[in-house]
């Protein structure tokens, strides 16, 4: 998606050669308008897939999980985050590491917004080595609903995330693919 790699390239802050900082558009303020364009972008992708939810992970997915949720017209249901572990018979749950934070997180899903009948797309803001998909896979399978792919704002190609899951045959679509962070500089791939 053009737009959105010029934004990247205009706005973002490479902080290491693993993280890039889109705090301006995405993760801190966000720009509803564009939002909206990534929300469509992400739907049209899956136009024709009967998505009937959307599903990501708080707190930096819920934007665009909203507008794409907009777009479809299928309700948006975000994972929460605890710290501690707690099986809640109420609730799907899943262990997974946390990128960003450096932790381990259980995130959780109360079991009455996903059912075994639902087609589920999971969306999100970056895909790095896959851990926050991971656990949000795992929980649509704890549902037994079908997952009908990934839509992903902004995928660090290089870290592998992606090509484990696409490896185990799940459908990622990426908006903007990086190929490298190396050196401060940000390389798409093709
Ligand atoms: P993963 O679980 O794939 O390793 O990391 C995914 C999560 O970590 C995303 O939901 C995102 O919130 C965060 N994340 C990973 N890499 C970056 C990054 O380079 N920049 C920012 N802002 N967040 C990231």
């Amino acid at each position: 998606m053009r737009k959105l790699k010029e934004k990247i390239l205009a706005e973002g802050r490479v902080l290491s050669d693993s993280v890039l900082k889109v705090d301006s558009f995405l993760n801190h303020q966000v720009d509803p308008e564009f939002a909206l364009e990534l929300g469509r972008e992400i739907a049209g992708r899956f136009a024709g897939s009967s998505v009937t939810k959307v599903l990501t992970v708080e707190a930096s997915g819920i934007a665009v999980a909203l507008t794409t949720g907009l777009a479809l017209q299928v309700p948006v249901v975000f994972a929460k985050k605890k710290k501690a572990a707690t099986q809640d018979p109420g609730s799907y749950c899943s262990h997974i590491f946390s990128f960003t934070k450096q932790e381990a997180v259980d995130i959780y899903v109360n079991k009455s917004f996903i059912h075994s009948g639902d087609r589920v797309l999971i969306v999100d803001d970056f895909l790095a080595q896959g851990e926050a998909l991971r656990g949000m896979v795992e929980i649509v399978r704890q549902a037994g609903a079908t997952l009908v792919g990934v839509g992903i704002v902004i995928e660090k190609v290089f870290q592998g995330g992606g090509q484990a899951l696409r490896e185990m045959g799940v459908r990622i679509e990426s908006l903007a693919p990086i190929a490298s962070l190396a050196g401060g500089v940000v390389k798409f791939a093709e």
